[in-house]
């Protein structure tokens, strides 16, 4: 199923502030609640999306990436983004409701209880122009918190295994019985019964583990990605919180992007723009020879289809532009003065652009229209 427009699910317009973003979603928030609409999935589904909409528009980061990508921004290559679950919504909630449904909700998803999550891991990686155009698998070391081994847990004794406590409060809907995640054991519904020396009060230890990421073509600088299970461990029965990982596009040296399209900057000599030759140049994908006409302006644009980066969302692979540039030499000896002196006065060297020759403002018009 097509996902819907965030923006068009929390009935806002694209250039709304933040407090209007958030004041949209509280509104979905209640009206969507579960609490409010037992046993309807229809409501079911409508909060969750109004939750993941929020997720990313209330994110400056994510927020940004949508706006240029759309959905397709956290659907990269084998990456767990997309959909939220519960445990994600409820964690939103401290901020948008300010504290006042704690972190559970009675009832909801078949009285399933709610599992702690491990902590996100954040690291970043640097990436070579050519490893961005092609795609790369990388293998990196993390350290994270697993699980120590030789601990054992036992069944919490405040909240009787099931992670939360039930309350009545008073909150935005009216008074109703509300399930907080029970302090004792963070809501994993169990504590340490015994732990093996290196282990933290959690029953967790640091181990460097080699993490294999697999980076889909086309990544943008500061483009966030999420390895799903790759962060900490949480204690007890749990779930492994996430690894973020952080694209940093190390700069090229001959070649210089511009979104999916790359530049190249090629100097040719005098003699080479008048009698024409052909010049190895650099792409992403290797040396290529390209021919010079004969007769070629300096500023002239050759475009190389399809020898750029390919677009993230799968739109096709962007150009490489390949400026010419005439290298004029700063000194000259006798000879080659009396030569262009010649030349000075020759016809044939007065410049003598044609009417189809466009303005450099309307080649590049051209090219990007
Ligand atoms: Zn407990």
């Amino acid at each position: 199923m097509a996902k819907r427009d965030y923006y068009e699910i929390l009935g806002v317009s694209k250039g709304a502030s933040d407090a209007e973003i958030k004041k949209a979603y509280r509104k979905k928030a209640i009206e969507y609640h579960p609490d409010k609409n037992p046993d309807n999935k229809e409501a079911e589904a409508k909060f969750k999306e109004a939750a993941e909409a929020y997720e990313v528009l209330s994110n400056p980061d994510k927020k940004a990436r949508y706006d240029q990508f759309g959905h397709q921004a956290f659907e990269g290559g084998g990456f767990g983004g997309g959909g939220m679950n519960m445990d994600d919504i409820f964690s939103q909630f401290g901020d948008i409701f300010g504290g006042a449904f704690g972190g559970g909700f009675s009832g909801f998803g078949g009285g399933g209880q709610r599992r702690a999550k491990g902590s996100n891991l954040r690291i970043r990686v640097k990436l070579t122009l050519e490893e961005i155009a092609n795609g790369v698998e990388k293998k990196i070391k993390v350290k994270r918190k697993v699980q120590a081994p030789g601990t054992t847990y036992k069944t919490c004794a405040t909240c009787h295994g099931t992670g939360q406590v039930t309350r009545i409060a008073n909150t935005i809907l009216g008074r109703m019985q509300t399930s907080a995640p029970c302090n004792v054991c963070g809501g994993a519904g169990q504590t340490i019964d015994k732990k093996p020396a290196d282990a933290d009060a959690q029953g967790l230890k640091v181990v460097e583990e080699t993490v294999s990421i697999k980076i889909p073509a086309g990544v943008v600088d500061d483009m966030q990605l999420k390895v799903s299970g790759k962060g900490n461990d949480a204690p007890g029965n749990g779930i492994a919180g996430d690894l973020i990982v952080l694209i940093e596009e190390e700069p090229h040296q001959k070649l210089q992007r511009e979104g999916d399209n790359l530049h190249y900057d090629m100097y040719i000599s005098y003699p080479e723009a008048v009698l024409g030759t052909s010049k190895e140049i650099d792409t992403v994908t290797g040396k290529v020879r390209i021919k010079v006409e004969a007769g070629v302006q300096s500023g002239k644009i050759l475009r190389l289809r399809s020898k750029g980066v390919p677009n993230i969302n799968g739109y096709g692979r962007g150009d490489l532009l390949v400026h010419v540039n005439v290298w004029t030499p700063k000194e000259l000896n006798k000879q080659q003065r009396e030569f262009f002196e010649n030349m000075m006065n020759d016809d044939n060297f007065t410049p003598r652009p044609e009417s189809s020759d466009k303005s450099f403002f309307e080649k590049v018009k051209d090219m990007f229209s």
